[in-house]
């Protein structure tokens, strides 16, 4: 049964939301204290919450979309009531004091909150090892990382503790771990959704999306999280389609479709990922084509440039960012309490920011980012989607050190859509020993449904 099925179930009446949270519940208590996937769970609330909605179904009240289908929120996302630590001993006693935009859409179309997921420090980083709660283990590969920032979410998914999770991705970091875990994760285009009540960690890159099991949780999100937002001034104001219904087309009408698509893989990111990732995602291409899409071989010539732009604007939007957390207001002054990923931020955005080098190089930085995002577009003009691998290279092992700048590469092929404002999804593509392999589609900007159309043909057809 996947998550649409379910929610129809939940209508029907053959499953009581309150089932519903109760398996989710047991699931938590018995797996969470080994994956530390959430790091906050509000039982009364979700319980509460599952009983109003069985009530009001078996009195034939309307309901929601979402009726009955459980939710994990990454902890950098405002919830009236609970802790928004962003897993930061900066905020660790600070709990939300309004719900987000994307909460209240969620809580008006009765989807159930059941707690706050782990994450990377501020969401700066790629392996949830960089959390004041602890790292999270991968329930998908033992031993190694969930990925990050969002590795709290994507192991709720992996773990089966909730049906749809809510990350964030600034540079990978909902793509990134559902590739680690084996999960589907959605970068919507920039814009789309309100970042309206996410502590952000840059914010012209920052965008919230959904993690889920299947396509269905995925589109069900975005239908209702997608939305105008006069309170986020980047809140784009146009019609998206209805992303539940490409989901649930008839199977002829996805054949006839993947067979009007022309899809494009990129000389250079195979280049730089891993042989056996490229193996696996290789036979995703080749069902593609099986499919009777046309498939093409571009180049994108400026991949070199993508990290380095994208990390200098990062530092300096999260200096700026983080310049609020003083101490004054609420919990700790950041500096004397956070991690060294997130100092080293801090520091070299202050740096960067000073007046005689913000030209130097934030300057350089927004060209390049301009010429990244005219570069790739000109590629998208040409074809429908470019698919390939998510993340170059295996999960490491937990506790494996890396230096920041092999760390970094792990960011190479997700950033190219934070800098450029485009819509992104990740799928598993399969595994390589036992380990699970994404593979990423990417699209022009407000062309998301074409990512749907193609993730759902695999899903079915694949
Ligand atoms: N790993 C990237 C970084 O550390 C992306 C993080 C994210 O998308 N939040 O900046």
């Amino acid at each position: 049964m996947n998550t649409f099925e379910k929610s129809q179930a939940i209508r029907n009446q053959e499953l009581q939301a309150t089932k519903n949270v109760e398996n989710f519940l047991s699931t938590i208590e018995k797996s969470n204290p080994s994956i530390n996937a959430f790091i906050g769970i509000n039982k009364e609330y979700a319980l509460s919450k599952a009983k109003e909605i069985d009530e009001k179904i078996k009195n034939g009240e309307e309901v929601g979309s979402l009726a009955g289908l459980v939710f994990g929120i990454k902890a950098n996302i405002s919830v009236e009531g609970e802790i928004i630590s962003a897993s930061s001993k900066t905020l660790e006693d600070y709990r939300g004091s309004y719900d987000a935009t994307v909460i209240k859409n969620i809580k008006d179309q009765d989807g159930i909150i059941i707690g706050m997921c782990n994450m990377d420090e501020f969401a700066a980083g790629n392996s949830t090892e960089n959390s004041y709660y602890g790292v999270t283990a991968n329930p998908s590969a033992e031993g190694h990382i969930p990925g990050g920032s969002s590795g709290g979410t994507a192991a709720a998914i992996g773990a089966n503790m909730c049906d749809i999770a809510i990350g964030s991705d600034t540079g990978g970091s909902i793509r990134n771990p559902a590739s680690h875990c084996g999960v589907y994760g959605f970068k919507p285009t920039y814009g789309a959704v309100s970042r309206q009540g996410l502590l952000d960690l840059s914010m012209s890159l920052d965008q919230i999306g959904p993690l889920s099991n299947d396509i269905s949780g995925i589109a069900m999100a975005l239908d209702t999280i997608i939305s105008h937002d006069e309170t986020d001034c980047t809140s784009l104001n146009i019609e998206f389609p209805v992303f539940t219904d490409i989901v649930n087309q008839s199977q002829e009408k996805i054949e006839e479709d993947m067979k009007n698509m022309k899809i494009a893989h990129i000389t250079q990111f195979k280049d730089i990922t891993d042989n056996n990732i490229n193996n696996v995602v290789d036979k995703s291409i080749d069902k593609i084509k099986d499919m009777g899409s046309e498939v093409v071989e571009l180049s994108f010539d400026y991949v070199d440039l993508c990290l380095p732009t994208y990390y200098l604007l990062n530092y300096v939007e999260f200096f700026s960012a983080t310049r609020k957390y003083d101490g004054r207001k609420y919990g700790y002054k950041i500096e004397e309490v956070c991690s060294e990923e997130v100092l080293r931020r801090i520091e070299i955005g202050s740096y960067i920011s000073q007046q005689e080098f913000s030209g130097k190089y934030y300057k350089k930085a927004l060209q390049a980012r301009s010429l990244i995002r005219s570069e790739i577009n000109k590629l998208l003009e040409s074809v429908d989607l470019i698919m390939g691998p998510t993340v170059p290279n295996l999960p490491h092992k937990i506790g494996e050190e890396l230096e920041p700048m092999e760390a970094y590469a792990y960011d190479i092929l997700t950033v190219i859509a934070n800098l450029a404002g485009l819509p992104a999804g990740s799928m598993k593509a399969g595994e390589y020993n036992g380990i699970p392999v994404g593979l990423q589609f990417q699209a022009k900007p407000n062309d998301d449904a074409k990512i749907i159309k193609a993730m759902t043909a695999l899903e079915l057809l694949g």
